[in-house]
């Protein structure tokens, strides 16, 4: 067997927490032949409660899970990361303003960051989910200046996967007959779900989006608004899709996406199809197991491209705002 791969998640015990650790403790992230150490990061108010998710996997007896630390140092939680799933965040409160929000997060993200730099395991890949996740994650890749920019990533694959399957749902296929679908710029309401390049069973996604009323009006809105629909549906967020699509994330980067298909993740741009760079933005993408690829050549149409440059002019905002605050 392989030699057992560390995975820090932070946020342990919170919701999302609890619906992604029992699914890697069980091999789903990084597959049934790998051994996976995990390590926990909680405030120092919520470790009791994180211990308690240890014991409760301990129970699970899973035969691939090497053991759980639980910590409130970064220094320790992050020490030989090889993924680093970045759970925790500082959520809006009432009346916060965006200063605020971005400041509180600074004041995360900052020194995970510079624990990620000084004591990660030299392969380490890591994903954001925190919220606002791109914005993290730009922090958090401003203060590892020794870890590539390409190894900080942000989530957007719940996003992608909505669209999958409104996009399934409207034309009457099965979801894995949907492929190419891009998510592209901010995970906000201003996210821009691109079905033009997609592939749906037999059809393009070109004429499913020829009807523009429900493009405009339904697909795009629903993708954007869904964490909205479940929190009103279920008296609580969607913790356990989210989970899902972190595991979704980290395995097509380790695994690669498969050949013909790409996905959507929140990456370090390097100017690709005019976004700015040093954001972190979401982009239709390929993993080859090790690095993320924007996928080249599409050709973006004048409806696509005031929806792109909209959310990517929101992801420069957030980021004059965390300049402003010296974070980045
Ligand atoms: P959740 O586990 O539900 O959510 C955690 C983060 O994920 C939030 O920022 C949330 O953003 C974000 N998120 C992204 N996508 C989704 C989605 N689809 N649905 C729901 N959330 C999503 O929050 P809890 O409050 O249950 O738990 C957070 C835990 O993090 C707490 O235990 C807290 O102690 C801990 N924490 C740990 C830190 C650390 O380790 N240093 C720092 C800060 C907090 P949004 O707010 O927009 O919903």
């Amino acid at each position: 067997t392989t030699s057992p791969v560390t995975v820090t998640v932070t946020g342990a015990a919170g919701q999302i927490g609890y619906a992604l650790l029992f699914r890697i403790g069980a091999g789903q992230l990084l597959g049934p032949d790998t051994p996976v150490r995990l390590r926990l990061l909680e405030i120092p108010q919520a470790v009791q409660a994180a211990e308690g998710v240890a014991m409760e996997l301990d129970d699970c007896a899973f035969p691939l899970l090497d053991g759980v630390d639980v910590s409130d140092d970064p220094r320790t939680a992050f020490d030989g990361a090889n993924v680093a799933l970045l759970v925790g965040a500082r959520p809006r409160g009432k009346g916060m303003e965006r200063a605020d929000l971005l400041e509180a997060n600074g004041g995360i993200f900052g020194p995970q960051g510079r624990a990620i730099n000084d004591v990660a395991a030299d392969d380490v890949r890591v994903l954001v989910v925190g919220n606002p996740a791109n914005t993290n994650a730009l922090i958090a890749a401003s203060s590892a200046p020794d870890v590539p920019r390409s190894r900080f990533t942000a989530m957007t694959r719940l996003d992608h996967n909505r669209a999958l399957s409104q996009v399934a749902r409207r034309a009457g296929v099965p979801v894995a007959q949907v492929r190419r679908l891009s998510i592209w710029g901010n995970h906000s309401a201003s996210q821009y779900p691109d079905l033009f390049h997609a592939q749906v069973g037999d059809r393009p996604g070109s004429d499913l989006a020829a009807d523009r009323g429900w493009l405009t009006d339904d697909f795009i809105p629903t993708v954007a608004k869904r964490g909205a629909a479940i929190i009103e549906a279920r008296g609580a967020s969607s913790q356990a899709s989210a989970a899902n699509a972190a595991i979704d994330h980290v395995r097509d980067w380790y695994a690669g996406t498969p050949e013909g298909d790409w996905t959507s993740a929140g990456i370090w741009s390097t100017g690709e199809y005019g976004v700015p760079e040093g954001l972190i933005s979401s982009f239709p993408v390929t993993s080859d197991g090790r690095d993320w690829s924007v996928v080249e050549g599409l050709e973006i149409d004048p409806f696509s491209r005031e929806r792109i440059d909209a959310s990517v002019a929101e992801l420069l905002e957030e980021r004059e705002a965390v300049r402003a605050l010296g974070l980045v």
